[in-house]
């Protein structure tokens, strides 16, 4: 049977840990400061941004909330990021996405200053990611690396299937994996024959977005299986991506949902947040 990933015990860890560190910064004199954006009513985002924001505060971080109504023109928008970027009390912005269809949001993303992007999805930090030298590493992706860390879970020289290629999940942890020295394979909706990419991997991180979808029986014996997936079925139960009763009888390690990488994508939050604030004293 399985060992199961706590994540949601591993990121509380984290958060009291961040919350050490902010208080040695303030001993520095700053504040990590957070600002969070939301464009309209939409009730899932809604809940996300309430937490980051409880849990930026639990752990000392000020947060600056801006909801503005749904039919903000960009330029609106806009304006606002300009004003974060300069604003010295700002270490960390984070537009919550989805925008409104009347916003460009590539372009939305690009006017965040690459020193304030803690959601790492400006193509500065992209590109540093992809070249080796990460600056600001997307929440979730981070949050899985810090779990696999965690649990002593060896990368270098094993083989990885990342199942999924957004650019804010699979993309990101692909170039992760590789950079710790995994072999990777990246999957996605053309892939061919997966049940045997995914039966050969040593670890299995799964970020499609259907329940179930990985059956438990693909699973190799031993392999690490890492579940992103959050979905919900229509009893109410959310499930992840991976057949979970099942996978669990195979791998060695396995994150459940809820409570494996949905607490990592906060906390990770929070830890660029500070890096951002040690950044302005480093200079
Ligand atoms: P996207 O919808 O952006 O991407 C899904 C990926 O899955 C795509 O690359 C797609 O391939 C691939 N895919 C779809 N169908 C198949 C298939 N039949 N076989 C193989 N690959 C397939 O999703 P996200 O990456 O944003 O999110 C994935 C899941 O993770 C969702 O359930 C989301 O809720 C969850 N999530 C959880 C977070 C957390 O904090 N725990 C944070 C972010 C996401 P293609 O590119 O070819 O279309």
């Amino acid at each position: 049977m399985a060992q199961i990933i706590d994540g949601k015990a591993i990121a509380l860890k984290i958060r009291e840990e961040l919350k050490e560190e902010v208080e040695e910064l303030e001993k520095q004199g700053v504040t990590p400061g957070l600002a969070v954006v939301l464009v309209g009513e939409d009730p899932a985002s809604k809940i996300y941004v309430r937490n980051k924001k409880k849990a930026a505060e639990k752990a000392g971080i000020q947060s600056f909330e801006h909801h503005l109504p749904e039919d903000t023109p960009e330029a609106q928008l806009l304006e606002l990021i300009e004003r974060l970027n300069r604003d010295d009390s700002v270490h960390g912005i984070l537009v919550q996405l989805p925008l409104p269809k009347h916003i460009d949001t590539t372009r939305v993303i690009e006017a965040i200053s690459p020193d304030k992007d803690v959601d790492g999805f400006h193509p500065y930090n992209v590109g540093r990611l992809a070249t080796g030298s990460p600056l600001f590493e997307p929440c979730t992706p981070k949050g899985i690396m810090e779990l696999l860390k965690r649990s002593n879970i060896e990368v270098a020289g094993r083989d990885a299937v990342v199942v999924g290629r957004s650019n804010i999940v699979g993309k990101p942890v692909a170039l992760m994996l590789l950079s710790q020295n995994a072999t990777v394979t990246v999957c996605h909706s053309k892939t061919r024959d997966i049940e045997q990419k995914i039966g050969g991997a040593d670890i299995v991180v799964c970020a499609v977005g259907r329940a179930e979808f990985v059956k438990g029986e693909w699973i190799k014996e031993g392999s690490v299986v890492i579940d992103v997936g959050i979905n919900r079925l229509e009893d109410g139960r959310l499930v992840g991506d991976v057949e979970f009763e099942e996978a669990a009888k195979r791998a060695s390690h396995i994150t459940p949902v809820p409570g494996g990488v949905g607490p990592m994508t906060i906390a990770m939050l929070l830890a660029n947040t500070v890096l951002s604030a040690k950044r302005t004293i480093k200079g």
